[in-house]
């Protein structure tokens, strides 16, 4: 049984506690919007590394391998309940898990070595591509699999081995996109990449706001700062807004100013959505978690968080689109 890697938490957030705008309406939002076919489901919300993380040895990660708790990297799927189709969103180390929470969650099951029909990849860093290793002739040997991505991010994966030899066989297919131009990976569901600051040492970096007929989401999970108008454009007709929450506060990363830090700290990132969030309970949801951020461990501060209106993401929450 698959979805015991997860522990009990995704079932009970499958069957019950799916927050959409609001505490009134958690119980709504376990079905799709309206009339819309298209569900998104969030399948991982911690850092690149999940929790636990390899090589913590801190109360965090000791605590988590002892209760069998695990969070899988930042991770979303759409599914499109008439066609059958579905999108990811980052192909994380956890994907097989996570593909198995998100056929739990929507009760599908995928086609053999067809897991998904489009994948979307924000970046380069270990937590949000490196999964795409299951596609290859080792394990699914995936037929032609679109991979939307950057002109940068596509050339890195042309290029370097292991990733070369699942274009060259034709297993993924490096799709371009280009930034600020609009996209459709399924029908029925339009993307624009936006482009964010971060450490772009082998590709750029894009955002991705995500529309159905009846919802628009983003997924931000890494950006390095809210620079200029960034925040606005990324927020433009979203309706839940996935943000990037590596680090709630300086509190981990001693000695160092909150201004030097290379993610917004969830405490900042507060302050300047709190009007948006007022209007709007709910609507912004963290992702991307530290292993060691205190919202993941510490009820009193995830209390707290959640009393100023906004939520931390829940591996198996489901939003109508
Ligand atoms: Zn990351
Ligand atoms: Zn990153």
């Amino acid at each position: 049984m698959k979805l015991r890697h997860f522990g009990l938490l995704p079932l009970l957030l499958v069957t019950s506690a799916c927050h959409l705008v609001g505490p009134s309406a958690r119980e709504a939002a376990v079905a799709p919007a309206g009339s819309s076919p298209f569900e998104l489901v969030v399948l991982g919300v911690a850092q690149d590394g999940g929790l636990p993380h390899v090589g913590c040895q801190k109360p965090c990660c000791i605590e988590a391998r002892r209760a069998g708790r695990t969070l899988g990297p930042a991770c979303l799927a759409i599914l499109d309940r008439e066609s059958g189709r579905s999108v990811l969103l980052e192909a994380t180390p956890a994907i097989e898990s996570q593909l198995a929470l998100f056929r739990a969650a929507t009760g599908t099951e995928e086609a053999p070595r067809h897991p998904v029909d489009a994948v979307l990849i924000t970046h380069a860093h270990i937590g949000h591509y490196t999964g795409l290793i299951h596609f290859g002739r080792e394990v699914a040997s995936t037929r032609a699999i679109p991979v939307h991505v950057t002109a940068r991010m596509a050339e890195f994966l042309r290029t370097n081995g292991p990733w070369s030899q699942l274009v060259a066989l034709d297993q993924i297919r490096p799709t371009v996109l280009r930034p600020g131009a609009t996209f459709s990976p399924i029908d029925g569901i339009t993307v624009t990449a936006i482009e964010v600051p971060h450490r772009d040492e082998f590709s750029d970096t894009v955002a991705f706001r995500v529309s159905g007929p009846e919802r628009t989401i983003l997924f931000c999970p890494d950006i390095d700062r809210y620079e200029g108008d960034i925040l606005e454009r990324l927020l433009d007709g979203v309706d839940v807004a996935y943000l990037d929450a590596t680090f709630y506060d300086g509190r981990k990363l001693p000695g160092r100013n909150l201004d030097e830090i290379p993610h917004p700290p969830m405490v900042v990132s507060m302050d300047l959505l709190q009007e948006r969030v007022r209007e709007r309970p709910g609507s912004v949801r963290f992702i991307h978690l530290n292993h060691t951020n205190p919202a993941l461990h510490d009820e009193e501060i995830r209390a707290s968080i959640e009393a100023r209106g906004f939520r931390v993401a829940e591996q198996g929450e489901r939003i109508g689109l």
